[in-house]
């Protein structure tokens, strides 16, 4: 996830794409986490008692064959085998640590996340050797779910083999569009070609659960191409389709030429069109049968397909972050390792940690943290926050929940609060008004 988020009033995307980004991933914001807070991860990993959360692992991977005009994560384009095999072996070195602190020694998984970059971008052998050596520190076997991004492009049918037999449940696939000119403008790497081999020979090995990810609103996004996206997920028929609505933060290539071109506008689609992509979208799937879970999120099997890192997450579990740039969340402390190859990988080579920044949150941010993250699954249960917080949040909220009420976007079900369709859409610029005050208006660095 983006650490360079801006939070902008709900206003801002009633029209133009301006740069900067809208997407809330975590809370409280990122400009809050501090340095002198990273002594917590070590004191927390040493406390006498292992952890009672769920817990998961997110492995990143920052290596991409080329860099796409909108990427704001940190990715690398340029390293050599050399630069893999250290980067690899700096990674189990952190696993390892973790592994053998108090606090997760003897704790099982419940899910892990391999997420970039690209993890795809590593080979089969790279890939056999990480895998077989990660469990070799924690074993997997009780995960719910293992889940795998790819580029389409980077995946060839024994890749695939290797990565199902390491035990992915849940191959996500960035496809973004079908289009190979739109394709190409964008910056992406792969072609649609790619697409339909790999989803071929993913689906014909098996996997459990195929996620096809495609963002409204690309360089040059058309309604007629828009329209022709939409058919061609059908046709694919995958289990879950995730769509995000193309954001222009400031560390993009995007960004960097509308600068030189002194734009104060973003060369794509306006919100409201990319809404109307994306109403488009789940009207056309569900028609199919399919169920919108989340703001991004449509599955054909509610009851069958899960997305389990998203669950546990959002519901406050434990979560340890490996490799360079990445998030993590333990026993209520947010932490960020290095975010540069060579920092990290030196962390790892010098035996020290290679967290950069934490923060120890309180009770009442955690409980704002949960109840911001599940509005996007456009349900919130009063009931679940009660009964965990002890909080009301139809009194403590009842001004903004009034004010919803009011504006045609939030409505009640026995007695959960739902958001209208429109609504679930632009959720992520209207969360902020549940931040706490310190917290309002923050810029994440
Ligand atoms: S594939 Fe993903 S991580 Fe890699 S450059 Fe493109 S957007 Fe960024």
């Amino acid at each position: 996830m983006s650490a360079n988020t801006i939070i902008k009033p709900d206003k801002d995307t009633k029209s133009e794409t301006k740069p900067g980004n809208y997407f809330v991933s975590n809370y409280p914001p990122f400009s809050f986490w501090r340095e002198n807070e990273v002594p917590m991860v070590e004191s927390m990993l040493n406390s006498p008692t292992a952890g009672s959360a769920p817990l998961g692992i997110y492995y990143h991977v920052p290596f991409c064959r080329k860099r796409c005009h909108f990427c704001y994560f940190r990715v690398y384009t340029d390293k050599n085998s050399q630069d893999v095999r250290r980067y690899i072996d700096a990674s189990l070195h952190e696993l390892e640590a973790y592994a053998n602190s108090p606090y997760i020694a003897g704790r099982k998984p419940k899910y892990v996340y391999f997420g970039g970059g690209t993890p795809s971008y590593l080979s089969a052998q790279q890939l056999t050797e990480l895998t077989d050596r990660m469990k070799a520190l924690i074993p997997w076997d009780e995960a719910e779910e293992v889940t795998f991004e790819c580029e389409p492009g980077t995946l060839s049918e024994k890749k695939l083999e290797v990565i199902k037999n390491f035990g992915v449940t849940r191959l996500s696939l960035g496809i973004e569009n079908f289009n190979d000119h739109i394709l190409e403008t964008n910056g992406r790497a792969h072609r649609s070609g790619e697409v339909y081999r790999a989803y071929e020979h993913a689906r014909n090995l098996g996997f459990q659960n195929i996620n096809i990810d495609l963002i409204a609103g690309m360089l040059e996004e058309t309604d007629e191409n828009w329209e022709k996206c939409i058919e061609r997920v059908l046709e694919l028929s995958p289990d879950c389709i995730t769509i995000y609505q193309m954001e222009v933060p400031f560390n993009t290539t995007i960004f960097k030429t509308m600068k030189e071109q002194g734009k104060l506008t973003a060369p794509v689609a306006d919100w409201p069109t990319k809404r109307k992509w994306v109403t488009q979208a789940y009207e056309a799937l569900e028609k199919a049968g399919y169920t919108v879970t989340s703001a991004y999120t449509a599955v054909k099997d509610p009851e069958n397909t899960k997305f389990i890192y998203r669950d546990r997450l959002w519901a406050g579990a434990d979560m340890v972050a490996l490799g360079v740039a990445s998030f993590g969340h333990l026993g209520g402390i947010h932490y960020q390792n290095q975010t540069h190859f060579d920092q990290y990988c030196q962390t790892q080579e010098e035996k020290k940690s290679a967290v950069r920044r934490a923060l120890l949150t309180t009770e009442d941010e955690r409980f704002v943290r949960e109840f911001i993250l599940q509005w996007k699954l456009g349900r919130v249960r009063p009931a679940y926050f009660s009964e965990k917080f002890c909080v009301d949040v139809t009194e403590r909220f009842s001004e903004i929940l009034t004010d919803w009420k009011d504006a045609g976007d939030l409505y009640e079900e026995s007695g959960d609060l739902l958001l209208k369709r429109d609504a679930l859409l632009r959720i992520d610029s209207m969360l902020h008004r549940f931040f706490l005050p310190e917290h309002q208006d923050a810029k994440y660095v």
